[in-house]
């Protein structure tokens, strides 16, 4: 016999087995006096399973993990979920509003936890959403874009020592995982240290949507609730599955000029050494032009997309891997499968073809 769910409270509301709700957790006032709340959406399932939160716009700049929610929330076979999902699109809304990665005090969302009930706007909101979200869950996944006018790979960063997280960064199947630190004030890190497994995927730039990176978001997402049990195994017979390759680290390559800055990689790109040619910095005339190379080898997993450049900006994110070439096969496979329409998890009239 299946055991049954438990209920869950969310902002003093409860929702039961079988139950699916949006609740206003209330965040405090804005100047107008008008309340400012953070929606999130809980479906608490009918059987027992794990409790995993998916939370978006930490980064109020930052949309495709928005747009991620809106498709995830359209698969059909959450209708049989197992365990609870708390969704969370919109955590930082000062800052989506305004179409800023900030708060209203300047203060970065994602360095401002665990917080405090009486700090600032920013370490309010990560107290809340610490208390009312990540404490009532077992694993979470937590989506990011890169900064304005950056773009990113689709990518998985987590602690990939800690076993139940390198599982589920896994199953993600995002070409690529990066095994990176904790950073003080993140919420990567307060779930930690809670015990709270937490994937942090990150794909595309700010303020825009890349259908590439919500595609392998959504799938992502169905892949790890599968893998936790929460889903059942997909029926296709042989379904394919990037299994991802690990960065061994990553770095930045900086203008060595200011300038006019093209690029002549797209990401997923292998570099070779100070050989491969990737960019180049020139006056308006065309008269000097610097060359860009790269001092290692690696993928280009994020980039500059703004041709004005000042001396010592970071314009490309390289990451190393044991065997680049291997690493490219990866990115190239993992392209072909997400374009491929019948690969899609949730009804497709809407999207734009590519
Ligand atoms: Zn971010």
């Amino acid at each position: 016999m299946p055991k049954r769910n438990q209920p869950i409270t969310i902002g003093g509301i409860e929702v039961a087995p079988g139950e699916r709700k949006t609740i206003d957790l209330a965040i405090g006032k804005l100047y107008t006096h008008s309340e400012l709340i953070m929606p999130v959406q809980v479906w608490c399932g009918r059987q027992s399973g794990p409790t995993l939160f998916i939370s978006a716009a930490i980064h109020g700049d930052e949309l495709n993990g928005v747009e991620i929610i809106r498709r995830l929330l359209k698969v059909k076979s959450l209708q049989r979920l197992k365990g609870t999902l708390i969704t969370v699109p919109i955590v930082n809304l000062h800052g989506f509003i305004n179409h800023s990665r900030y708060l209203p005090d300047r203060r970065d969302l994602n360095r401002s936890f665990p917080g405090s009930s009486s700090g600032s706007i920013a370490g309010r909101l990560a107290n809340i959403f610490l208390k009312e979200i990540v404490k009532k869950s077992t694993h979470g996944i937590d989506l990011h874009t890169g900064a304005i006018n950056r773009s990113n790979l689709p990518q998985i960063r987590a602690d990939l020592d800690h076993p139940e997280t390198r599982k589920m960064a896994e199953a993600f199947g995002a070409p690529l995982m990066l095994n990176s630190t904790l950073r003080d004030g993140s919420l990567r890190a307060a779930a930690v240290k809670k015990g709270i497994p937490i994937l942090l995927y990150e794909a595309g730039e700010a303020l825009r949507f890349d259908e590439v990176g919500i595609r392998a978001g959504v799938r992502g997402i169905i892949n790890v609730m599968r893998e936790l049990g929460m889903l059942s195994k997909s029926r296709r017979k042989q379904e394919r599955k990037i299994q991802p390759v690990l960065a061994r680290s990553s770095f930045w390559v900086r203008a060595p000029h200011s300038g006019i800055f093209r690029s002549l990689v797209n990401d997923g790109s292998r570099v070779h050494a100070n050989k491969t040619l990737i960019g180049v910095i020139s006056d308006p005339f065309g008269e000097s032009e610097v060359e860009i190379y790269s001092p290692n080898s690696g993928i280009v997993i994020g980039q500059m997309k703004m041709p004005l450049v000042n001396e010592g900006e970071a314009l490309y994110h390289i990451a190393r891997f044991a065997r680049s070439d291997i690493a490219e096969g990866k990115v190239e496979e993992f392209h072909e499968e997400i374009l491929d329409e019948s690969m899609l998890p949730y009804p497709t009239e809407d999207i734009p073809a590519l």
